[in-house]
Parts: C-alpha cells; structure tokens; sequence
C-alpha cells in the first residue's frame, strides 16, 4: 500500500505481491529519482515478497528508507538478503543500483524523512508493528497483521462500544492508538464464524475491528488481509455486514474492504489531530530486565526459560506460588509468568496476595490450559496483565511477554 503527502513524500506500507505493480506505476509516473520511505510492519513472507520484484529498487540514484520493527531474530536487511540468496532469486540485495537505508524501529514517534510516524506492537506471532502517519492535517493508520488480544470486547460493568469499556487493556491501547484517525487499514482476515480455528494465528476479524475502530471515532476503514479462499462476493457481503455493524454501533464511520487499484484523496481537519503522545520508551537492554516464572511444570519452566534467555531476558525460577511470593520480594522481577495451577498456592491465590501486598505495577501473565477462558477472565479481574494459553509456542511467548512489557507503564528494552 502506498501514501503520498501533498509534499511529495511517499511512504509505503509493506512490500507483498502488490510491490510488482506498484513498482512498474511508479517508474512511468512519479517524478525521478523515486524516494520512499518503505514501512514493514514484520517479515513474514507475504508481507516481503514482492520486495526483490520492485523495480524502482534496481535503479540507481532512486533513495530508500527501510524501517521495521527491531527484535526480530534476524536484521532486517538480513532477512531481505536471505530471500535474494541464489538458491531464490538472481540479485542479491547488495547488488541493488538504489540507496537504500535500514532502520529499525521500537514503539514510540519518529521523524522519517520529514513525516512524524507513530509505532506501536501489535499482537501477533512474530514482532510487529503498526503505524500512524500524521501529515497535511491527515491521519492515516496501516494495522497489519494483528489478532484480538481478548475475545469478548467489553467490560460487563461498562456502556458497550465506548473506547474506555474496552475489557482487556492490551485491545484497549490497540483502540486508543487508531483515535479519531481519517484513515484505517486493518487486517481482518477471518469471520467470526472462522475464528475459533484460527486462533493464535495472529489475525483479526472484521467484527472486531470494526467494533474497535467504530470505539475509535475511527473516520475511514479499510479492512484488508483477506483470507485467499474469500471471494469478490464474499468480500462484498463482508463489507455489507460491517457496515450494518457500524451502523448499529451508531457510528458514521465508513467501511470498506480494500482493493487492488483502489484510490483516493484525504482532506485532514488540522485541528482535530488529538492523538495522546505515546509515551516515552525507557531506555535500557532486555537483558536488565527480570522474568520470573512460576509454574510446577519442569519441563514448561525448562522450554520458557530457554526462549526468554534467546531473547535476551534475565529469568529466574519458582516451582509454586508460596516460592513464587518470596522471590518478587527478594528480587523484584519486572515480569511474572504465572502458572494458575499449581498445588499448594495456586496462581489465584498468587495473584490476591499481590492485589493486597500493594507489590506495584508488576505485570502479570497467566498461564491457562487451552479453553479455559473463563480462568483468564477471573485472572483479570485479579489484575493479570495478559494471559496466554498451553501449550504455546516460543514466539508467541516472546510475543506475549513483549506485549506485556510495553503496556501499563512497565519498563520496556528498546
Ligand atoms: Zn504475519
Ligand atoms: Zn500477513
């Protein structure tokens, strides 16, 4: 996807299949040389594909800026490279006639190339970021790829389809990101009739962010990530419903599923951006951060550890809730992974002595069997800070405890 501000800067928002034609557009239609500032949101496959495909990127004296989110396993240009190693492609990445840049980027504001840009993590197996580009009076949010951090959206005790009702805190930030924004760009890959199958997968479904972005005072939604077995008609009748959706929420926002070819133009209201600075990261490595984890299960412990030590984090181990207490005493981890049950102490019980110990802003995450939502639920209202469920693979624990790290005012690695 692209954007051009009145100024001329063009960004681009990840570079799948739809890199190729945008490519051969730009070299009969834009002024040369082509610059962009080119946005990954994280390197699965389909969202780089198309980058050794895009044209303008074998033509020197055309300049780009690459930016992704840091922490992945590999560099950025590394993992670029690696898809143009022989055995892939002809070209390798350093053979390219463009300048190119690399940047990696942690949550927060940057200034890329004259445009403020806002990043934030989204919750999804590999490290991602979404972003908000403020430019010409205008607001544009590209959000792909992201999964509800919760199911059920709103807080029982609270007026539904209200931003601060929103239940879990982590979807609640996602929300408060896309505030009264013009434009939003979303992954809702699935129905909600197809997400039960999908979980844990890392995707939306359009009922969720259209909900959400409704909350939002969310202008223009682009719903996009389509799952390749929806058609043109399905797609249509998807864009029927969210509206309808929409609608019953009582918002005048306007939606639309997004389409090869599809353009247009935003006028932005200058007064009306009131998007809360995202605050601050605290600076620092992972590895000054403390994980604790309490679990009975040696091999769980033996598998976390081994993951959180990957990713560069200092853990340390309890083998039930009684031990677990003590050493956030003596040792003030800045993480708690938490097994709900245990014999002796559980993790319920784990977490009331926290909420009446006053332990601090200690974000918590639970760990649940598969199903048993109705655990995670009560751990909330206990103040878990996230829950994940078993059995779960090492990237969506890093995920996870990432997630956990840049929410709620915890410290954060950069
Ligand atoms: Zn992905
Ligand atoms: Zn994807």
């Amino acid at each position: 996807m692209e954007a051009v501000t009145d100024s001329g800067q063009r960004l681009i928002f990840d570079a799948g299949t739809g890199a190729r034609p945008l490519g051969i557009h730009l070299m009969s239609n834009a002024p040369k040389p082509i610059t962009a500032v080119i946005l990954v949101s994280h390197t699965h496959w389909d969202h780089i594909q198309g980058f050794p495909f895009f044209i303008p990127l074998f033509v020197p004296g055309n300049r780009f800026t690459v930016c992704g989110p840091k922490g992945s396993n590999a560099s950025l240009p590394n993992v670029l490279a690696g898809q143009m190693e022989y055995t892939y492609f002809p070209v390798e990445l350093a053979q390219l006639g463009a300048a190119i840049t690399y940047r990696d980027l942690g949550e927060g504001t940057e200034e890329i190339e004259g445009v403020r840009v806002w990043t934030q993590s989204l919750n999804h197996p590999a490290p991602a970021l979404g972003y908000r580009i403020e430019a010409d009076g205008a607001s544009l949010l590209y959000l792909c790829d992201h999964e509800p951090y919760w199911e059920s959206l709103w807080d029982s005790k609270a007026e539904s389809g209200k931003l601060e009702s929103i239940l879990h805190d982590g979807d609640r930030r996602h929300a408060t990101f896309m505030r009264n924004a013009d434009v939003v760009v979303h992954d809702a890959q699935y129905t909600p009739e197809e997400y039960p199958g999908k979980k844990n997968w890392g995707h939306s479904t359009w009922t969720y962010v259209t909900s959400m972005a409704a909350a939002a005072g969310v202008k223009n939604l682009f719903l996009t990530h389509h799952d390749p077995a929806h058609d043109d008609e399905f797609l249509d009748e998807i864009e029927t419903r969210a509206r309808e959706l929409a609608a019953s929420l009582g918002s005048p926002m306007r939606v639309s599923c997004a389409r090869e070819g599809f353009q247009t133009r935003f006028r932005g209201d200058p007064n009306h951006i009131a998007l809360q600075e995202v605050a601050a990261v605290a600076g620092g490595s992972r590895s000054d951060l403390l994980v604790l984890i309490v679990d009975d299960d040696e091999d769980l412990r033996f598998l976390a550890r081994k993951a959180l030590a990957r990713s560069g984090y200092r853990v340390i181990e309890s083998e039930n809730g009684r031990d677990g207490l003590d050493q956030i005493r003596s040792k003030s981890p800045d993480l708690l992974i938490l097994d709900l049950n245990m014999p002796g102490m559980d993790g319920f019980e784990v977490l009331r002595a926290l909420g009446s110990g006053g332990a601090g802003p200690l974000p918590v995450l639970v760990l649940t069997s598969q199903g048993d939502e109705n655990s995670a639920r009560q751990s909330f209202e206990l103040g878990a800070t996230d829950f994940l469920a078993k059995p779960f693979t090492s990237p969506q624990l890093d995920a996870r405890v990432r997630s956990c790290f840049s929410r709620g005012g915890a410290r954060q690695a950069t």
